[in-house]
Formats: C-alpha cells, structure tokens, sequence
C-alpha cells in the first residue's frame, strides 16, 4: 500500500488513463480529469475492457477487479479532485498548455502534495518556473506505454526539486509495481534523447527509399532485436507525439539534427496519428 491516499490525474488519453489504472489497482483512490468527456469515455471503456481481460486471464478476481474500477472517479473540473494528495499531470505535450495546468495545480491542491508530471521531452526546471512558490515539488514522474506493462518509471529531478520530493516519487513508483531510475533534467530526458531520433531516421530512410516501413521494421526487429520496429512504435506512441517530443529537444538542445523529419511532420499533418486515429505508418482499421 502507497502513502498516497488519493491522485489527481490530469489528462485522460493513453497515458493518464493508464497511470490511473495502474495507481487504482493499488488500492489509491483516484480522481481523473480531462477537459473533454469523450475522453473521460474513452477512458472509462479502457479501464473496463483491461479489467476484464484481467479476470478472465486470472490474474485478478471480479471483486479485486470491481474495488479498483469503483476507486476512479471521472472530473472534467480539477476543482472536484482538490482532495487528492498527489497529482500526476498527463496532459498533451505542449509547454505552455503545461505551465497553465502547473498554476492551476498549484492553486487547487494542498500545499504539500507533490506536482508530478508525466512529460516526454519538456524541462522540469522550465515547468517549475510557472509554479515559483512550489518549485521544490516538482518533478518529472515519466511512466512508459502501456502503462500496466511497462516497468520504468524515469525520475527526473528539476533544479529545485527537494530530496523529499524525489525521496516520496520513488516510494509511490516502486508501491505502484514500477522500478524508478533517475535522470537529469535535459530536454527528452534519457529514454526519449535516445529513442526518437532512432524514430526520426526511420522516417528519413523510408522518404530517402531505402526500404517499406515493413522492412524496415523487420530489420529493426530481426537484426537488433528490436521487440518492436521504430515505425510500428511510432504509430503506438502516436506519431503528433513523436513530432512534439523532436520539436521539444530541437528547441532545448539547440541541434538541426532534432528537427521532425518531414514524412512524419507529413502525416501528422493529414491526421495519420497512428493507433489512436486508426492510421499513421500503418492502417489499424
Ligand atoms: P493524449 O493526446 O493521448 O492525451 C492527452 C489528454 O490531455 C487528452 O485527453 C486531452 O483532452 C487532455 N488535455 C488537454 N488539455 C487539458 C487540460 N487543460 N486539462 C486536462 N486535460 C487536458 O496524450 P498522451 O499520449 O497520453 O500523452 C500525455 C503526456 O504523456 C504527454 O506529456 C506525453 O509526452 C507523455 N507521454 C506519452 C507517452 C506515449 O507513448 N504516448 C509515453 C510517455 C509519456
């Protein structure tokens, strides 16, 4: 069991609604909330379908399943979660979309309660300066996709972020199931600085005609093991993520070679995000 009574989930799209459910089969009471209802919806018909599957795979009962779905309440108005003792913004990569959130979440929440954010790519220290009074809370708490099955959870401490804060963001972590790893506060943190431009140059080479996305994914995936290739994942992670997250290190590392490729910039641009939209590299449909 957590020290964490309950956690305000701040945005309700694959990430929030994963960390959500994750957070709720712990036993932690949790408020989700998002500015639009459809993704409430969404969300809620996630949570009952993964907690089926889950009973009928055995790995819970129907009760444990029933407590933990019962322990989510759906709010589009953050005021309606101001009880929590915890909160994890999960909302659209965008930095001043964040730093609006960040003062709301300062405003609304008890002035102990950790402001945790799930960001890809954006600096802590950047979102910490829209909260000046409570810079020492803040901390990057970046879970990965699926949520339920992906094990790390990058700990990525801001300029001011006291050693309580971190000390309290590895406890919850590891009483959520997650191993918690430490970076440093650099735009796209280690897992991303790494992972998309490999993403990004799958892009280029499939523009450039060295090969189908299938190809390169099977080569990805049968050469270097690869559980996934980086054309596939990017339809997973969603491809407007992908962009954000390039765009993001461009503009905090400062380096041409983070600038999104243009055949991805291109089909986001048709509104091929991937999974989500039921088509990006691939057709989901
Ligand atoms: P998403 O587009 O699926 O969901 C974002 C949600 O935020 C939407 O439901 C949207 O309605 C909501 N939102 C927008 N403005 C809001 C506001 N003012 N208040 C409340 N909700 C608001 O995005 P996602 O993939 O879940 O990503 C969320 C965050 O997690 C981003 O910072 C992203 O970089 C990060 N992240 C994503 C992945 C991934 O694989 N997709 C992995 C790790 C981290």
């Amino acid at each position: 069991m957590s020290h964490v009574r309950k956690m305000a989930v701040i945005g309700a799209g694959t990430m929030g609604s994963g960390i959500a459910l994750v957070a709720a089969s712990r036993g932690i009471e949790v408020a989700l909330v998002d500015v639009s209802n459809e993704q409430l919806e969404r969300a809620s018909g996630y949570h009952a379908k993964t907690m089926d599957r889950n009973v009928q795979k055995e790995r819970m009962t129907r009760e444990e399943a029933d407590s933990a779905l019962a322990r989510i309440t759906c709010v589009t108005d953050m005021a309606d979660a101001s009880d929590a003792d915890w909160v994890v913004e999960a909302a659209t990569e965008n930095s001043d979309l964040k730093k609006k959130i960040f003062v709301r979440m300062f405003e609304t929440f008890g002035p102990d309660v950790v402001l945790a954010t799930n960001t890809s790519s954006i600096s802590i220290t950047e979102l910490a300066e829209a909260v000046p009074g409570a810079s020492d809370r803040v901390i990057g708490m970046h879970f990965f996709n699926p949520v339920p099955v992906m094990k790390l959870v990058e700990v990525i401490k801001g300029r001011d972020t006291s050693e309580e804060t971190t000390h309290r963001t590895i406890e919850l972590s590891e009483s959520m199931g997650k191993i918690p790893v430490p970076a440093n506060d650099f735009a796209g943190f280690v897992s991303n600085r790494v992972l998309m431009p490999m993403i990004n140059e799958a892009f280029h080479a499939w523009a450039d005609g060295v090969a189908e996305p299938e190809n390169i994914d099977s080569i990805m995936t049968l050469g270097c093991a690869f559980p996934m290739g980086p054309l596939r994942l990017a339809d997973h992670i969603g491809l407007d993520v992908c962009r954000d997250i390039m765009l993001v290190m461009h503009r905090g590392l400062g380096d041409d070679k983070y600038l999104p490729a243009p055949k991805l910039v291109e089909l986001v641009d048709l509104g091929r995000l991937g999974n989500k939209t039921g088509h990006g590299v691939y057709d989901h449909t």
